[in-house]
């Protein structure tokens, strides 16, 4: 029998008609032409199909679109019914940096995660000095046994292949296809033409992951895990304009520690460092996931709240302060300290007219003068306004 590129299987050759029956073996042989014709042709078609999908993910440009298009594509021209992907996390870092990207993963219901190659299912026992890599595991369907890939199997899934993604030889994941032709997935099938696009797929993945992280990294503080000032710069400027747009309220904080050279002299730098990452977590325990939070520099912060006016910006900024001075912050067990903050809140104004970037700069320094203010009154406390 053969085998095509799609997996399935041609019907056998044509027994040979009696030699005298010249034109019944003529038919015969013609229908089998159109029948090899047909399935060469379709073939052409599923590797054009293909080729368009391997082009869609290369160009893919993030992690999102990437998966989307997996899973939104990759059933179709291979007319598969039920598409997976399985990714070895092992910390859950790709979770990590996906979640804190905005990636929605409820969106991606076949997308899979697992600590270690083992989970996969895959039989990684079956690596060996002529073959060194996990091969595809092809096979009927078994619901106990392919729980753990096929979470939401459609009925009447039949026959599977869990494709290992490999980058170097080393295991990322699994693709997996599922079929609910129990003959389109057999254990004697080539994987040639799966392994190639798994190959592809592991490629990308590799690529949009480590992308991910790199913007990741570019975009948060390395000590406090908060967003840092390039960030913050930016998205200052998309926010500024959007509010502008629809006429609603956004406020902005200024946050400084108090006496932080005192901290720094009392605790040393490592300690210092220390608080800064606590004083981080307390202001991010009071302010919404839709609000903004970034190091500026040193022991400054700063955070943009979104549809917030001045009065409400002004309560959430008086809750961080009570927050942080509310109870101490512990270094050690025999190491305690005492650490307070000064807020300066600015509203931006929505009637101003000109340029983005002079109304960001303008709303930055204003919160910056109040901040300087709360300082010159006493520290530990907020400014949202300023004294005539
Ligand atoms: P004020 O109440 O007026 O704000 O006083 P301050 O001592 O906090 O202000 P100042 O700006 O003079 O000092 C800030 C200190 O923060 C000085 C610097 O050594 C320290 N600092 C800056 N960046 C870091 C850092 O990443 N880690 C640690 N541990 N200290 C830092
Ligand atoms: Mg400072
Ligand atoms: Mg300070």
């Amino acid at each position: 029998m053969t085998q095509t590129a799609t997996g399935k299987l041609a019907p056998p050759a044509s027994h040979a008609e009696p030699a005298h029956d010249l034109a019944a073996e003529n038919r015969a042989l013609r229908a089998r032409m159109a029948y090899l014709l047909e399935q060469a042709e379709r073939n052409h078609s599923i590797m054009t199909r293909h080729q368009a999908f391997d082009l869609d993910i290369v160009g893919a440009s993030n992690f999102p679109e990437l998966v989307g298009t997996i899973f939104r594509v990759l059933p179709v021209i291979s007319e598969l019914d039920n598409v997976t992907l399985t990714l070895i996390d092992e910390d859950a870092d790709i979770r990590t940096v996906m979640a804190k990207l905005d990636v929605v993963f409820a969106d991606y219901p076949d997308l899979l995660f697992v600590e270690t190659a083992d989970e996969l299912g895959l039989d990684l026992g079956r690596r060996n000095a002529y073959s060194p890599t996990p091969k595809p595991l092809l096979g009927m369907y078994d619901k106990q046994r392919h729980a753990v890939s096929f979470p939401n199997a459609p009925a009447g899934l039949q026959s599977v292949a869990l494709v290992p993604l490999l980058r170097n030889k080393r295991i990322i994941g699994s693709l997996n296809l599922g079929s609910c032709d129990p003959t389109r997935f057999t254990p004697s099938l080539g994987t040639d033409f799966i392994e190639h696009m798994a190959s592809i797929i592991a490629i990308c993945l590799e690529n949009v992951i480590s992308n991910e992280m790199l913007k990741y990294i570019g975009l948060t503080d390395s000590l406090t895990g908060v967003y840092n000032r390039r960030y913050i710069d930016r998205r200052l400027l998309e926010e500024i304009a959007r509010a502008r747009r629809q006429q609603y309220p956004i406020s902005f904080m200024y946050l400084d520690i108090d006496h932080f050279k005192r901290v720094n002299d009392t605790v040393g730098h490592g300690g210092g460092d220390e608080v800064l990452r606590e004083v981080a977590s307390r202001i991010k325990n009071e302010l919404r996931t839709s609000d903004a939070l970034a190091r500026f520099g040193g022991e400054e912060f700063v955070a943009l709240l979104i549809n917030a006016n001045l009065e409400s910006a002004a309560f959430v900024a008086e809750r961080i302060r009570a927050s942080v001075a509310g109870s101490l912050i512990t270094l050690s067990p025999s190491l305690q300290l005492s650490v307070t903050v000064s807020i300066g809140v600015a509203t931006l104004d929505l009637a101003a007219e000109g340029e983005g970037a002079d109304i960001a700069r303008e709303l930055v320094a204003r919160a910056d003068g109040l901040l300087y203010h709360a300082k010159e009154s006493g520290r530990n406390r907020v400014v949202s306004v300023r004294a005539a």
